[in-house]
């Protein structure tokens, strides 16, 4: 039975990606620091058999003991709330912390898997981006700390596969929602759900022109599994093209989905927001057969319902 690794395994992404490995029948060792995460996305697989959870920092020395076939590293703060309040762990996880889960993989013979982003893109001036793009990043402004972490990363990643040989896949992951996102992490989908539902006003950055594509949870789980059990060294964008939406079409959707009656209210622009983003994923359909399903109205609705629950809670 495979033994994978799954770290940031109490985040949101990571907590899916648990559940649907335990549902594989493998067996899974979460680690997590829960800086970001809860172990309330978890608690409910303690009792499944083959599943663990241990509580750590990976951006310290990291081990388990046993045999180990995949170490999949998801660990990251990924809200762009969080660039600002703790950026210094944002770069210790991107560095540190994907270094010693290489170095994991490596003595163990494992794979390695790597939660990127379409934020090594930065404010892309090709759209939509395929995985050859290089990007357009500033190192230096609020964004650098997760972009470039993440950049290093990926390069980290793609000289153990070169120099030692280490088994790779890079997951390039677009903006994804769904049930479990917390409350007050930050993001749109978040933030205008849990608005619309407190009938408080939605907040759009800038005059919201700018866009997103948005991949509901399952879809994005299901392409990190098909990715995993590819021979794909390379990196491979995994997002769905068909919902680019401008922010501010999206707040509108958002109040329709919900009922709500909020307001959409204009706040300042973020610094250096990308203006559009929209995966080209042509790799994916050809190497990995991996299509989304989820449309964005429908995807909505699943995330709202989470919040109502988790408002009422
Ligand atoms: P999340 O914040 O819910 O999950 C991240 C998890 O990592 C949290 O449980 C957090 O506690 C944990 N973590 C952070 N630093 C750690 C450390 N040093 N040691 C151990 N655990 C640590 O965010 P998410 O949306 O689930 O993101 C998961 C991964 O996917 C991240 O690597 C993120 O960069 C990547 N990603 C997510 C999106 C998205 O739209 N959700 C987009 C692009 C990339
Ligand atoms: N955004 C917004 N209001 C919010 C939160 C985000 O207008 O309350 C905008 C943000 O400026 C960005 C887009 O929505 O243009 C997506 O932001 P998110 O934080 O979800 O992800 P990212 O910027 O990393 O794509």
């Amino acid at each position: 039975m495979p033994r994978i690794v799954v770290t940031g395994g109490a985040g949101f992404l990571g907590s899916h990606l648990c559940e649907a490995l335990l549902e594989r029948g493998e067996q899974v060792v979460a680690i997590d620091n829960l800086v970001t995460g809860s172990v309330d996305n978890i608690a409910h697989l303690f009792g499944e058999p083959g599943f663990t959870f241990v509580e750590h920092d990976v951006s310290n020395y990291v081990w388990v003991p046993g045999r180990v076939d995949a170490v999949m590293h998801l660990a990251s703060p990924a809200s762009p709330a969080d660039f600002e309040r703790i950026p210094i762990q944002i770069l210790k996880v991107g560095g540190l912390g994907t270094h010693n889960c290489l170095g994991l993989a490596r003595a163990k013979g494992a794979t390695f898997f790597l939660a990127s982003t379409s934020e090594v893109y930065g404010d892309p001036l090709v759209h939509p981006q395929p995985e050859t793009y290089w990007g357009n990043v500033n190192p230096i402004g609020p964004r650098g700390v997760y972009d470039e972490a993440k950049r290093y990363a990926e390069a980290m990643a793609m000289a153990y596969h070169r120099h030692h040989g280490v088994e790779t896949r890079i997951v390039r992951i677009f903006n994804t929602y769904g049930p479990r996102m917390r409350p007050d992490d930050g993001r749109a989908v978040s933030n205008f759900v849990v608005a619309a539902l407190k009938g408080e006003p939605l907040t759009v950055y800038g005059d919201g022109s700018q866009t997103r594509s948005f991949t509901y949870v399952d879809d994005e789980v299901r392409g990190f599994l098909a990715l995993l059990d590819s021979d794909v060294t390379t990196p491979v964008n995994i997002g769905n093209p068909d919902t680019e939406q401008t922010i501010l079409e999206l707040a509108q959707i958002v109040l329709e989905v919900t009922g709500s009656s909020s307001e959409i209210r204009f706040v300042p622009a973020a610094v250096d927001d990308p203006t559009q983003r929209r995966p080209d994923i042509t790799r994916a359909r050809e190497l990995l057969g991996w299509e989304p399903a989820v449309d964005l109205r429908t995807g909505l609705e699943h995330t709202a319902e989470h919040f109502a629950r988790a408002l009422k809670r």
